[in-house]
């Protein structure tokens, strides 16, 4: 099931238009679903990463986050690591690790999140 959700991420990153910055999320609980992807950088002032999007538009929605998993295609940077923590997701999944970001996990593990690199 975690491949199935990780290419539902996958999916969402390959709809970013900007290739440069390509990340998709996929948030879930298992009920209820939601997918995202990072925002084009032609607006910086709206770009958002695709994990800040997701959980921003959660909240919009009204779809609570707690207790979900969220799969995405690049490992968190430490600004959506606190945003994940603070949102009540469980579970990080991501493909590809982010090596500059690696401290990120380290913000995740000390929260008791589970994160693991997934998929191929
Ligand atoms: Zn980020």
């Amino acid at each position: 099931m975690t491949d199935t959700f990780m290419n539902f991420a996958i999916e969402q990153k390959e709809l970013a238009k900007n290739k440069r910055y390509q990340v998709g999320a996929y948030l879930t609980n298992g009920v209820s679903s939601h997918n995202t992807h990072l925002t084009e950088r032609e607006h910086p002032d709206t770009t958002q990463h695709a994990e800040a999007r997701i959980i921003s538009e959660s909240a919009r929605l009204g779809i609570a986050t707690q207790g979900h998993k969220i799969y995405i295609t690049l490992s968190p940077c430490v600004s959506c690591a606190k945003l994940i923590i603070q949102s009540g997701i469980t579970h990080v999944y991501y493909q590809e690790l982010d090596k500059k970001q690696e401290f990120a996990l380290e913000l995740l593990e000390s929260a008791g999140i589970y994160y693991e690199k997934s998929y191929k």
